[in-house]
């Protein structure tokens, strides 16, 4: 059995984003070499997700702006979590909703995907550089 580790960089230069990262995960099953097994995608951090959806700007949206009533960034002190001094508490629980990881079948080299399916980057609470982990196993 073969495996692969790899992480990827994000420097989104806002609060939020949701950025379609299925070509570098096919980069990464190409780099493998793997061509039956599983690959894990997760966010590193706690305030970001990696998810399976749609590539559509409307959809991503609606998203944002569901997050956003579920879990408003302002006003800040409505938060438990802020009083320690940070802002974030509201990414911390559009990551809970959003989820950390995804796990794709490999078949032939390729993502086994359903129509549509593409895999995110979510990020809540940007500004900084956060890090991706893709780990590749099977033969
Ligand atoms: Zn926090």
């Amino acid at each position: 059995m073969k495996s692969y580790r790899k992480e990827l960089w994000f420097d989104i230069p806002s609060r939020r984003a949701f950025i379609n990262i299925t070509p570098q995960i096919t980069a990464c099953i190409l780099e493998s070499g793997i061509k039956e097994g599983f690959v894990l995608v997760n966010a590193m951090h706690i305030t970001a997700s990696v998810f399976i959806n749609d590539d559509e700007s409307g959809l991503h949206q609606d998203y944002d702006r569901w997050l956003e009533k579920l879990a408003p960034h302002e006003p800040i002190n409505q938060y438990e979590h802020n009083r320690t001094g940070e802002d974030n508490a509201d990414a911390h629980m559009k990551r809970q909703v959003m989820g950390r990881e995804v796990v794709v079948a490999v078949t032939k080299g390729k993502l086994d995907f359903g129509p549509w399916e593409q895999i995110f980057y979510g990020e809540f609470d940007g500004y900084r550089r956060k890090r991706v982990l893709v780990k590749i196993i099977g033969e």
